[in-house]
């Protein structure tokens, strides 16, 4: 079992669960004293943990050893649209799965989401680190417009543009070095304005991912696919 907690970690170090944890651990789990635990909390790497007291409504892990050291994923960043829910939640459990540093909803003239629960895409992150083995969590930030957060767009980090009007047409990703973040469109994809905007900024390349239209989740794996291969590490 591999559990985040919020928690210090460290030699001998007690860690108190909270009432969810320890119904987790002892109701779902059916845990008991002794019984192994790792932990991360997105600093510390991974530890070893014991069970020291358990109870219906809290008790404590002891860490032991060091399993794994803290690691951060390459500087990229996930810009997506949000969609349906559902799917939402699948592009922000597969992006901390394949390594982004940081995940923002961005809402772009064709979204028709107008908020989201960012506590509970923070909670989807933290369960896709938990099942993957990752030992670090994205932050997800709350839905921004794209039109502010491209005004305010530190130029140093280039910006992969996914737009599926380059489909079947030729839009590499281009091997530069440093700070990146994937950009995917909502399911109407980017308006002319957007799409003119993009183009303008030095610092954005236009991609193709391929000649077909992807959905927005399948295109935001497929991105970070790219991006992992070619300048991850
Ligand atoms: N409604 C749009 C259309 O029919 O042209 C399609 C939008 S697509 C479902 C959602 C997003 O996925 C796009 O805005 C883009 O960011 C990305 N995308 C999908 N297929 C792509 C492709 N072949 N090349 C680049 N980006 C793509």
């Amino acid at each position: 079992v591999r559990l985040f907690v919020e928690q210090p970690l460290g030699a001998a170090q007690p860690v108190p669960l909270t009432r969810e944890q320890a119904h987790y651990l002892f109701g779902v789990m059916r845990m008991g004293v002794g019984d192994p635990v790792a932990l991360f909390n997105g600093r510390d790497g991974e530890w070893q943990a014991e069970v020291a007291e358990s109870g219906k409504r809290g008790g404590v892990l002891i860490c032991e050893e060091q399993s794994a050291p803290q690691v951060t994923p390459p500087d990229v960043w996930l810009l997506f649209a949000p969609i349906k829910k559902t799917r939402t939640d699948f592009i922000v459990e597969k992006a901390t799965e394949m390594g982004v540093r940081r995940i923002m909803p961005v809402q772009t003239a064709f979204t028709n989401s107008e908020r989201i629960r960012q506590d509970r895409l923070q909670a989807h992150a933290v369960e896709a680190a938990e099942q993957c083995g990752g030992v670090f969590v994205p932050e997800v930030a709350d839905l921004a417009k794209l039109d502010r957060v491209l005004s305010t767009w530190d130029p140093t980090r280039r910006i992969a543009f996914c737009d599926e009007a380059l489909a079947g047409e030729t839009g590499r990703l281009p091997a530069a070095p440093g700070p990146w973040a994937i950009l995917i469109g909502p399911e109407g994809g980017f308006s002319e304005d957007e799409r003119t905007r993009l183009r303008r900024m030095d610092c954005a390349s236009p991609i193709s991912l391929g000649p077909r239209i992807l959905r927005a989740d399948t295109a935001a794996v497929a991105a970070l696919t790219l991006w992992q291969s070619a300048l991850g590490d």
